[in-house]
């Protein structure tokens, strides 16, 4: 409940959001679709800072990958054209999930990913595109990787400070490529039991260049699987690779058991989900499995 609120503003310029956040001294928080926070309860708060002027909505290229404004929601992700053609539209398809089109078209990736629910679908499928995120206070900007910026539940490295954009890299050039996002929900729409993301590169004989798993909804954060990951790396794909990749995963996960599904369900699922990942990678990528 935040019935404490006195101000609520709306600036226009990140300069003028971080000069009315430094001045509140921990009073103010920062709202976006506010979709996560209209369910959250937080008596401490006495005004929020509305970042949805800021022109933080963009989508666009930067060098050979992706530039995406804080503030661009889900549905403008599932519905831009860049978004649906990259890595297979992984993107994309993690944003059409993110609850019903009401939500969708509230809810931003800088949200998803500052609210930092082990959940969150957007974040897997940022993790195995090697995803950094720039945030920024007063004193100055920085970059980092999407890799260290979960740190536990509903807490991130940008706690105090405003996630501005969220930087893609190039993809990796060269071979066979191929991407996958599964999502176990109650329905598809739902927020995850389980969630995968996966992406892997092969060259003409077949032989896995590299791989990157992402799991969702398993452990404290949002998390990569580099275990599993490190057995795919080098090796021609057979059942039972994909048997002791699933096995891997079970082992690297730590889920928890609450009202929507128990621990044990979760570990089981996501070695399913990695492996029906890896055969939509494979299947993308032209790799035959043994
Ligand atoms: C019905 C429903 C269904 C949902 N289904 C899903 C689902 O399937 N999958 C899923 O992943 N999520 C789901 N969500 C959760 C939510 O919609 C997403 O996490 C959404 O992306 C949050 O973005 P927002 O802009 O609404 O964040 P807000 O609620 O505005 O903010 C969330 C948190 O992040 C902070 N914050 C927001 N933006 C920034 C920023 N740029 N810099 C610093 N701090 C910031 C806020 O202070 C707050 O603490 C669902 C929510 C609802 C209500």
């Amino acid at each position: 409940m935040f019935d404490q609120i006195e101000c609520f503003y709306r600036p226009g310029t990140v300069r003028e959001a971080l000069r009315l956040l430094g001045r509140g001294r921990g009073r103010g928080r920062i709202v976006a679709g506010a979709t996560d926070i209209v369910t959250q309860a937080d008596r401490s708060t006495r005004f929020l800072v509305d970042i949805t002027h800021l022109g933080l909505d963009y989508i666009r290229r930067s060098g050979k990958g992706y530039a995406i404004g804080a503030t661009a929601t889900m549905a403008a992700l599932e519905d831009s054209p860049a978004i649906r053609a990259l890595a297979g539209g992984i993107l994309a398809k993690a944003a059409s999930t993110c609850g019903s089109i009401q939500n969708r078209n509230m809810a931003t990736v800088g949200g998803n990913l500052v609210n930092a629910s082990p959940a969150a679908d957007t974040a897997i499928v940022l993790l195995v595109l090697d995803a950094l995120v720039v945030i920024t206070t007063a004193r100055g900007r920085r970059k980092i990787p999407l890799s260290q910026f979960f740190l536990g539940p509903h807490n991130s490295a940008a706690a105090g400070a405003l996630l501005v954009e969220v930087v893609i890299p190039a993809l990796p050039r060269g071979g066979r490529t191929g991407w996958s996002f599964q999502k176990l929900g109650r329905t598809e729409t739902d927020i995850s039991l389980v969630s995968a993301a996966a992406g892997l590169q092969a060259d003409s004989k077949g032989t896995i260049k590299w791989a990157r798993l992402a799991l969702g909804a398993v452990g404290p954060t949002p998390l990569r699987a580099r275990n599993a990951e490190s057995l795919l790396a080098g090796k021609q794909l057979d059942e039972d690779l994909l048997k002791r990749v699933g096995e891997a995963v079970m082992q690297e996960v730590r889920p928890i058991g609450d009202i929507r599904a128990s621990a044990e369900y979760r570990r089981e699922m996501s070695g399913v989900l990695t492996r029906r990942a890896v055969r939509e990678c494979a299947a993308q990528a032209g790799v035959a499995i043994a």
